[in-house]
């Protein structure tokens, strides 16, 4: 039976009826969305093959493979969520879990707790304690240790109790592909020898440095032993991944001051080795390939982040030359070069067959509105545009806004509510570029098309202590919620028929239906709590709206 048995929190394995958006469906809290819509929407568990899971989030994929340099199939298992307990007996030594949102700390899960002011659970930590129970039950009485990893591990560095209750034994912080076996072998064996790996975590001082703490719950590299494989290092997936996503790059280096992936080193996948994984996905009968990477322009970039045409071209023409592969989308990407480089956008959209049946989705962090909190917290995210010469903030982002949606690009946003050293007017500057872009068309009429989502920065000592009530939001905080959910609803009706590409008629209707409906009802409830609020609704829609939506002239780069 198998040695290791691996899998994820069941938020990362469905693919949300195919609805872009609905990926953060499980950070609504479950007094607020009702589980029968929840379960509906987030889909049917992905196939299983004798107990494994047939798709696999691509963080367990990359585990596996790793394992696999050290260990036998038989000794290394995907379980699928639904089997969990079939794979565990007397020889299983480590049960390895995948998290990204483990207790609900998250930014948009945060934005939720704190403005429906409530302290139920939001799904994502009903889930991923759902599935600890089960592995909990199936391990009791036996020797298996149950060891949490993925980019969700931070919220336990701000909450260590919450691994005893738990069950958990250990949680390891950071990336470990070159690791994983020795990792695996350390947990397995658990003799409290020093070896090289550090018995703590990784934390941030107001500074924004890095420190370690010691915590014997905790496992993290030395703080002077290298931090992060070497991309030779990391090894290509051997099994399909769900959704078809595949990397294309680690790392990021803008520089935000609030983002931690700007402090990992760099590192590009060559398009042959992206081209290898996309065939992994495509034998199980995958279409589509999703990149993932915190800043798809940022690929080979040049000298001030300017992007690589060649690079990016190759890249996408790599992938899209793929036998079997029909389409394609980043996950992330900043808004400054589509505002810069329109022609970039124009082949890039070419390559990709992007068109009327064809948007491509990128989530682009726009963060604000606001020239002076832009150029405080991301100042190398507008290059190479310059906040100032080349207009102002707002005038970029609706420059780019209108160049992705020429050439079929739909952004999904995000903005910021709560920054370091923010001020009402910082806030409305916010409101008033989401009233501006949402009252905005193309040259032939069509109305933008672009979602935004706000996001909630909760300073840790609350999070550490869960004093989330004394957060209560100002009325130019309430006016960035109103602003967005007012266009949410827009876009919702506007698209709820086209939202899903579930290959299930019936459910691809009840998705549009529930769309449409659930974007209105969503945003009932935030015009009762603005209200509430003492926010004047009919200021809120109107601020920063002249007669007619202003026409950015900014530098353009062919
Ligand atoms: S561009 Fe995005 S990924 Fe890169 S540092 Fe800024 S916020 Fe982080």
């Amino acid at each position: 039976m198998a040695r290791f048995v691996l899998v994820s929190d069941t938020t990362l394995s469905r693919n949300y009826r195919s609805v872009p958006l609905l990926d953060f469906l499980a950070s609504a809290p479950t007094d607020a969305l009702p589980n029968a819509i929840y379960s509906f929407l987030k889909g049917p568990p992905p196939p299983a093959a004798e107990g494994r899971a047939a798709l696999a989030p691509y963080a367990v994929r990359k585990l596996e493979a790793s394992l696999l340099k050290h260990y036998s199939k038989d000794e290394v298992v995907v379980a699928h969520e639904d089997h969990i307990s079939e794979f565990i007996d007397e020889d299983t030594e480590v049960i390895g879990v995948s998290t990204m949102d483990p207790l609900g700390l998250g930014p948009l899960t945060m934005s939720y707790a704190v403005f429906f002011e409530t302290r139920a659970h939001a799904y994502v930590q009903r889930e991923f304690e759902s599935l600890l129970a089960r592995i909990n039950k199936a391990r009791s009485g036996k020797k298996a240790k149950l060891l949490v990893g993925g980019p969700g591990v931070w919220e336990l560095t701000v909450r260590p109790e919450e691994l005893d209750r738990n069950k958990i034994d250990f949680a390891f912080q950071g990336e470990a592909d070159d690791i994983a076996g020795d990792l695996f072998r350390y947990v397995s064996d658990d003799s409290g020898e020093k070896t090289e790996f550090f018995r703590g975590y990784q934390t941030f001082n107001a500074n924004f440095r890095k420190e370690w703490e010691p915590n014997p719950k905790f496992i993290s590299r030395y703080q002077f032993s290298k931090q992060f494989p070497a991309l030779e290092e990391i090894p290509d997936i051997v099994n399909p991944s769900v959704k078809g996503m595949v990397e294309v790059m680690r790392g990021c280096g803008i520089g935000c001051d609030f983002c931690e992936v700007t402090l990992r080193p760099l590192r590009y996948y060559s398009p042959e080795r992206v081209r290898r994984e996309i065939e992994v996905n495509v034998r199980s009968g995958q279409s589509n390939a999703w990149l993932h990477t915190d800043e798809v322009f940022a690929y080979q970039h040049g000298r001030h982040y300017v992007p690589n045409e060649e690079a990016l071209l190759d890249l996408l023409r790599a992938v899209m030359s793929t036998p079997g592969i029909t389409r394609t989308n980043p996950t992330h990407g900043r808004i400054s070069i589509p505002a810069a480089y329109p022609d970039l956008m124009k082949k890039m959209s070419s390559i990709m067959g992007a068109g009327r049946n064809n948007w491509i989705g990128l989530q682009v962090g726009i963060e604000t509105g606001s020239d002076r909190l832009a150029s405080t917290h991301m100042p190398n995210k507008t290059l190479p545009l310059k906040v100032g010469p080349d207009g102002s903030w707002s005038d970029i982002v609706w420059r780019g806004t209108y160049v992705m949606n020429k050439h079929y690009w739909r952004p999904a946003f995000t903005v910021q509510v709560g920054q370091a050293g923010e001020t009402p007017e910082d806030n409305w500057d916010t409101v008033a570029l989401i009233n501006r872009m949402s009252n905005s068309s193309l040259d032939n009429g069509l109305p933008f098309e672009f979602t935004v989502t706000p996001m909630q920065n909760v300073p840790l000592g609350l999070l550490k202590s869960r004093d989330f009530d004394s957060v209560k939001l100002d009325q130019s905080q309430l006016a960035v919620y109103y602003a967005s959910y007012r266009h949410l609803a827009k876009m919702a009706a506007r698209d709820a028929t086209s939202a899903s590409s579930d290959t299930n008629v019936a459910a691809r209707y009840v998705t549009g239906a529930l769309v449409g409906v659930g974007g209105w009802v969503m945003f009932q409830q935030v015009k009762s709590i603005c209200r509430k609020g003492g926010l004047d609704l009919e200021k809120a829609a109107r601020h920063g709206l002249s007669e007619r939506p202003q026409v950015p002239s900014i530098a353009v780069i062919r």
